[in-house]
C-alpha cells in the first residue's frame, strides 16, 4: 500500500486523492502554470540540482547532523531518541531549504522582486536571506500579531532589507498574511515571485515544497542506516502547514515497519478556537487555493485558532498529509500549549538544546511515545527549528525576571 502513496501523488491536476487541487482566481492560472512547467523542468536539469545542492551545502551548511539524545533517552527509559537538528540550518530552520529551491528557481524565470508571508517569521528570516544574497528585492507579509510575539525576527528581517509589512486584517495572523501576499502576487505577477513557506496552497506548491524539503529525510534515512545499520520504528514531526514533517516522513513512506506520528498544536485544549488541530475538530473544505482539513464552522466560515506557537497556528493543512491521514498512513495527534513548554524546558536541560516552540509539539509526543517502546526501537524526532526567537516569550510565561544587579564592590578606589 504505501509504496503507492510515496510514489504517484499527486496527479498531473496536483491532486491527493480528494485533496489538493488549484482552487484560484482566474488570473492566477496562468502564473500557476507557469510556475509549474518551469519547476518540473528544474527538477529534471542537472545544472538546476548541481546548484541546489551547492547553496544548500556551502550556505545553509547541509547535511544537518543526526543527533543521539543520550540524557533524554537514559531518562526516558525507552526507545533510542535522535533528533534530526534543522535547527542548525543557517536561520535556524527548515524554512530555508524550501527558500532556497524557490529562489533559484525565481531567477531561472527571470523574477526579480520576491514576496513571501510569515507567521513565526522564520519563513520570512529565510526569505529575505536568500533575497538578499541573490541581490532581489523582498517584501514580507506578516499578520500585526506575529509581528509583536516574534519581533526580533522583525528586526532579522530588516536588517536583511526586506521591507516587512503588517497585516491588520481579522485575526492579524498567517492566514490573513497569505491573503496579502496573494493579492500582492496578483497585481505584480510579471516580475514578482511568491515563495509560500510551507506544503499548501494551490499546485504545483504542495509538491514543490515538498520535495524541496524532502532532503530532510533523504539524509536522514543514510544517517540512520549508518549509525543503526537499520530503520527507524517511529517518526515524530510537528504539522503547520506540513512542510518539515513531509520532508521527513516521504522518503521513508514505503516502508511499512517506519510508523510516523505527525504533531499538530492542541492550544488550551481541544475546544472550539482554542487549538489549530485540523485532525480534530476540523472538515473537508477549500482554503487559500486548496481542498483539505479545515477548521470552520458550520457555515464554512473559517474559525479562529490558537497556539503558543505562531507557526502551528493555521486553520488548514497541507493536502498530502490529509491524504496520508485517510489512509492510516501517518497518525496525527496533539500536544497542548503546556506540553509544548514543558518539552520545552526539558530538552534544553537534558540535552543542551533550546528547541522551536513548533518543534517542542513533536518534542512533547517523543515524551509520550519513548516509554512506552522497548529499549531497542529507534525514534527519530525532527527538531524543525531553534528557540531562540521564543525565548522572550517563555520567560514571560514562565514569570522569570533578571537577576536582580550585583552590589557594586566594598573596596578602596583604585
Ligand atoms: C514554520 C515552522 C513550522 C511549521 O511549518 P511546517 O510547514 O508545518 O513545517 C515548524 N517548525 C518551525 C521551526 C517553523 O519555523
Amino acid at each position: 500500500m504505501s509504496a503507492v502513496v510515496a510514489d504517484n501523488l499527486p496527479d498531473a491536476q496536483g491532486h491527493f486523492g480528494p485533496y489538493g487541487g488549484r482552487y484560484v482566481p482566474e488570473t492566477l492560472m496562468h502564473p500557476l502554470q507557469e510556475l509549474e512547467a518551469e519547476y518540473f523542468r528544474a527538477q529534471h536539469d542537472p545544472d538546476f540540482q548541481r546548484e541546489l545542492a551547492y547553496y544548500l551545502t556551502d550556505f545553509i551548511g547541509r547535511p544537518s547532523p543526526l543527533y543521539f539524545a543520550e540524557r533524554l533517552t537514559r531518562e526516558l527509559r525507552g526507545a533510542k531518541i535522535y533528533l534530526k537538528r534543522e535547527d542548525l540550518n543557517h536561520t535556524g530552520a527548515h524554512k530555508i531549504n524550501n527558500a532556497m529551491g524557490q529562489v533559484l528557481l525565481a531567477r531561472r524565470m527571470g523574477k526579480t522582486r520576491i514576496i513571501a508571508e510569515t507567521g513565526a517569521g522564520q519563513h520570512g528570516v529565510a526569505t529575505a536571506t536568500v533575497a538578499a544574497m541573490f541581490g532581489l528585492q523582498c517584501v514580507i507579509y506578516m499578520g500585526a500579531v506575529d509581528c509583536e510575539r516574534q519581533r526580533l525576527n522583525v528586526y532579522r528581517m530588516q536588517m536583511l532589507g526586506a521591507e516587512v509589512v503588517p497585516v491588520h486584517a481579522g485575526q492579524k495572523t498567517l492566514k490573513e498574511a497569505v491573503n496579502e501576499a496573494m493579492r500582492d502576487w496578483v497585481t505584480n505577477i510579471r516580475h514578482t515571485h511568491y515563495i509560500l513557506g510551507t506544503a499548501y496552497g494551490a499546485h504545483p506548491y504542495p509538491v514543490m515544497v515538498r520535495n524541496f524539503q524532502r532532503v530532510i529525510g533523504d539524509e536522514a534515512r543514510a544517517q540512520i542506516l549508518e549509525k543503526e545499520k537499520r530503520l527507524p520504528d517511529l517518526l515524530i514531526a510537528c504539522v503547520g502547514g506540513g512542510s518539515n514533517a513531509i520532508g521527513l516522513f516521504y522518503p521513508f513512506l514505503g516502508d511499512a515497519g517506519v510508523k510516523m506520528i505527525g504533531v499538530e498544536a492542541g492550544g488550551r485544549g481541544i475546544k472550539p478556537e482554542q487549538h489549530a488541530a485540523r485532525f480534530h475538530g476540523g472538515s473537508l473544505g477549500v482554503l487559500q487555493g486548496t481542498r483539505s482539513y479545515i477548521l470552520q464552522d458550520d457555515h464554512g466560515q473559517i474559525q479562529l485558532t490558537h497556539s503558543v506557537s505562531a507557526g502551528l497556528d493555521y486553520a488548514a493543512v497541507g493536502p498530502e498529509h490529509a491524504w496520508l491521514h485517510d489512509q492510516n498512513r501517518v497518525t496525527y495527534g496533539y500536544a497542548t500549549d503546556d506540553q509544548a513548554l514543558e518539552a520545552f524546558m526539558k530538552l534544553a536541560r537534558l540535552e543542551g538544546v533550546i528547541p522551536a516552540l513548533e518543534s517542542a509539539h513533536a518534542v512533547a509526543e517523543c515524551l509520550v511515545q519513548a516509554p512506552q517502546l522497548a529499549a531497542d526501537k529507534i525514534i527519530i524526532v525532527n527538531l524543525s527549528g531553534r528557540g531562540d526567537k521564543d525565548v522572550t516569550q517563555v520567560a514571560d510565561r514562565m514569570g522569570l525576571r533578571l537577576p536582580s544587579a550585583v552590589p557594586p564592590p566594598s573596596g578602596p578606589p583604585v
